[in-house]
């Protein structure tokens, strides 16, 4: 059951609106690596797992992925706000302003739509947690290149809380993956040969 609250988990600011930097934006949206992505598969996996601790770790950081989506969905909208009554704004993401009408969409910042291709959801913990894992980088370091391509003090702000609940998140990914108690490299059931998992090949030497 889901209960939504009016507030923002991060109260966003835009001081100086732009267009081009809102579609950018857009990958944190309804990109491979955005929040919409890491909500779906984290809840998935969650509603798949019979582990009753570890389901509840991921439902607890799917839950705040969407609260995630809806900050960046309210940052999209403050930059996108121009393209509603400017041609010059409008004509920088004519997609947007068409089809949107500077409103949101699942798109990425390349006009793609949302595909739940973007999902690792394997049906295995140890798997998906290591998904996770690789998944909260991803998006901690699109995160870190917003960062870089914005002046705007108040997107900056907002994008840096965000940027750093994703580290937050890695980190009970990896206790959640430490607390299994596997030995390392120890994925499903079947042990690997022994021998051939120990050899290593020269393989791109020098003529
Ligand atoms: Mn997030
Ligand atoms: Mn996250």
């Amino acid at each position: 059951m889901y209960h939504h609250i009016k507030k923002l988990m991060y109260t966003v600011r835009v001081d100086e609106p732009d267009v081009r930097f809102g579609n950018m934006l857009l990958e944190q949206f309804g990109g491979a690596n955005g929040e919409l992505a890491a909500a779906m598969q984290y809840t998935i996996q969650g509603w798949s797992c019979d582990d009753d601790q570890r389901r509840d770790l991921l439902m607890d950081i799917g839950t705040e992925e969407i609260s995630h989506l809806e900050v960046v969905g309210q940052l999209i909208r403050m930059h996108m706000k121009p393209m509603k009554k400017k041609l010059a704004a409008a004509e920088e993401e004519p997609l947007v302003a068409l089809t949107g009408g500077g409103g949101l969409n699942l798109l990425n910042s390349m006009g793609n739509p949302w595909t739940a291709n973007y999902l690792k959801i394997s049906g295995e913990l140890e798997v998906d947690l290591r998904n996770n894992i690789a998944a909260e980088a991803r998006a901690k370091i699109t995160y870190e290149r917003l960062m870089h391509l914005t002046d705007d003090r108040g997107s900056k702000d907002a994008l840096q809380f965000l940027m750093t609940r994703e580290i937050t998140h890695m980190k009970a990914f990896t206790a959640a993956l430490d607390s299994l108690g596997l030995k390392p490299f120890s994925i499903g059931k079947l042990p690997p040969t022994p021998g051939v998992v120990d050899d290593y090949y020269n393989d791109s030497a020098h003529e």
